[in-house]
């Protein structure tokens, strides 16, 4: 939709373990500065997806048995997570997985690692772009992250993905168990961080905000794309309506 594609995932097939295909055939787009949205109840497959795109897959004893996913001209098939980041894609984790014993600055510097030696004006622009993003972060800077809040770790989460200056972002359930407020915090920062020029892909069980949030947006159904187009057209259509943003 908004120029060219830069991810491209083609008829993707994921296993795990040899009974239990979790993905088939499944073909997906981001373009280039585009936010879009991954829908799917649970067990559809959408975090199996993201691990395919960042590396993550192998720790969870999955494998990619078909299709392909590039980033630009990188071919990301069976890569590990260093060269994914490396080619500019990040995940932020489900669950808000920080370091609790380290501080919320050790937390942000364990989220360049593996890029080597990068210009320290690199680093200072994404550290700026961080503390610009969450205000709250520079406030508790020296504080043990497992004393934050739920929403400020979710913060914390984004802000340690964002130190690796993403060109792709990969959201996995950012506002799950975090009050509705925060939601709408995290919802207005995934905005402001992809009109700063990252992509985002969301994976969401909370359609309303993906939907929101996105220009295209994809349904998965056991391991399968069953719906994809404009995110404002798919809000109309009865299936989401029903299943998804649970009207009538
Ligand atoms: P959720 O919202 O619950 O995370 P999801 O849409 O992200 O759901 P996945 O977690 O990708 O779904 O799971 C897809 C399928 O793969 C499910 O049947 C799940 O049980 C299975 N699965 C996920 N991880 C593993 C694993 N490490 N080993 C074996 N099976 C797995």
């Amino acid at each position: 939709p908004n120029g060219p594609s830069v991810l491209h995932v083609r008829d993707l097939d994921v296993a795990y373990g040899r009974a239990l295909t979790a993905l088939r055939g499944v073909c997906l787009e981001v373009p280039a500065g585009g936010a879009v949205a991954l829908l799917g109840a649970n067990g559809a497959g959408k975090s199996t997806l993201l691990r395919s795109l960042s590396g993550t897959l192998r720790l969870h004893r999955g494998a990619i048995t078909a299709g392909s996913v590039h980033y630009g001209d990188v071919r990301l098939t069976g890569q590990d997570p260093v060269a994914a980041v490396r080619a500019g894609v990040v995940q932020v984790p489900e669950g808000r997985r920080v370091f609790a014993g380290l501080t919320v600055d050790e937390n942000l510097r364990a989220g360049g690692l593996g890029l080597g030696r990068r210009a320290p004006a690199v680093v200072k622009a994404a550290r700026e772009q961080v503390f610009g993003l969450f205000p709250r972060l520079a406030e508790r800077r020296a504080q043990r992250a497992g004393l934050l809040s739920g929403g400020e770790q979710q913060m914390l989460a984004i802000g340690r993905a964002l130190m690796a200056a993403p060109r792709l972002l990969l959201l996995d359930e950012p506002s799950l168990g975090l009050a509705p407020l925060m939601v709408e915090r995290i919802a207005e920062v995934i905005r402001e961080i992809n009109e700063q020029g990252t992509s985002i892909l969301l994976v969401e069980q909370n359609a309303a905000m993906a939907l929101a949030l996105s220009d295209h947006a994809y349904v998965l159904e056991v391991g399968e794309v069953r719906l994809a187009g404009p995110a404002a057209e798919l809000a109309r259509t009865d299936a989401v309506r029903r299943l998804y943003l649970g009207e009538e």
